[in-house]
């Protein structure tokens, strides 16, 4: 669906997209496979010009700072469309988000705290972009999607790359993660 003229106004691309209401602020406005099923076509029909980049089980393996190649092909579409990419991390090992950035050639936030709305904002800083032409692509609900969706930033979750990650992340916030997904579904809303 090609946005509307009124969404491409200057008066709708400052607006961050509308709050969503109760348990849809957990919500992803899209839930895929991969970042590469998020197609530079579909970002472009978004009216998105910049995409914020959710470091580890995203785009690469947790802990890990090896790029796989269809990762790396779809990054590159990316950057030949000139969107503007930031890589927002919760990693504190600060080195390995800078490592990354510098061979990709993008912006990068790091020790992100996310959902805090502070590193969203400052990957919007650094893109000289508003919430509303702007995507973020991440594996987790109560981090990357809860975020986004409380600066209205466009949502784009993707499954994990692998298993292995923080036992915090694994025991406490897949389960629920996965009984909202399923009720998000069952609903309609994905
Ligand atoms: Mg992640």
């Amino acid at each position: 669906m090609k946005p509307s003229n009124k969404n491409q106004s200057e008066k709708g691309i400052a607006s961050p997209l509308p709050a969503r209401p109760g348990w849809l602020i957990f919500c992803p406005h899209r839930n895929v496979s991969s970042v590469i099923d998020v197609t530079v076509p579909h970002l472009i029909e978004m009216g998105i010009r910049a995409v914020i980049l959710d470091l580890d089980n995203t785009l690469v393996k947790w802990h890990q700072e090896e790029i796989d190649e269809d990762i790396m092909v779809w990054l590159q579409a990316l950057q030949q469309e000139k969107m503007e990419l930031c890589i927002l991390s919760n990693s504190v090992l600060s080195r390995r988000s800078e490592r990354i950035a510098g061979r990709l050639g993008c912006h990068f936030v790091r020790q992100a705290k996310k959902p805090g709305k502070q590193g969203f904002q400052k990957c919007l800083e650094l893109m000289h972009t508003t919430a509303r032409e702007t995507a973020i692509v991440g594996d987790q609900m109560f981090t990357d999607i809860l975020g986004g969706n409380r600066v209205g930033i466009y949502t784009i979750m993707v499954t994990p790359l692998q298993k292995h990650e923080f036992a915090y992340t694994r025991y406490v916030s897949r389960p629920p993660e996965k009984v909202l997904m399923r009720y998000f579904k069952r609903k309609g809303h994905l």
